[in-house]
């Protein structure tokens, strides 16, 4: 058995998971939503990934996120690519970084503004 707390909202429902043969069993959920998070938690597991990119031309860095949850196993690879990055300002926030991260077809994004060289990143939490 595998107990989770689903997260798709505030509830926080302790939702547990049994295997039984082929098919999993599905408890605690107070919605669907949470039938629909267990399963995916435990067949295929995703992930929104922050992250912070260097700018270019100094030791200033931008806080990014993913646009979506990624699966978890593209969490290391979309790291080096990430790592592989450099950007020039001016950035605005929800600018896209890399259109296709890791191959998931999912946007890696800026979540802050740097708009020259000497200014200060604003982010949105
Ligand atoms: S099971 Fe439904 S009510 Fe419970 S935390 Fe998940 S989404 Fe919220």
């Amino acid at each position: 058995m595998t107990e989770l707390i689903c997260t798709v909202c505030p509830m926080g429902c302790r939702v547990r998971v049994e295997q039984d043969e082929a098919e999993l069993i599905i408890t605690g959920n107070r919605c669907p939503r949470g039938l629909t998070y267990a399963r995916e938690e435990i067949t295929a597991p995703k992930r929104v990934l922050t992250a912070v990119v260097q700018m270019a031309g100094g030791d200033r860095m931008l806080p990014a996120k993913t646009m979506t949850a990624i699966p978890k196993e593209k969490i290391f690879p979309a790291m080096e690519e990430i790592k592989a990055i450099t950007v020039r300002p001016p950035v605005t926030i929800s600018q896209v970084l890399i259109e296709d991260l890791a191959g998931t077809g999912v946007p890696f994004v800026a979540t802050g503004t740097i708009l020259s060289d000497e200014e200060s990143v604003n982010k949105d939490g």
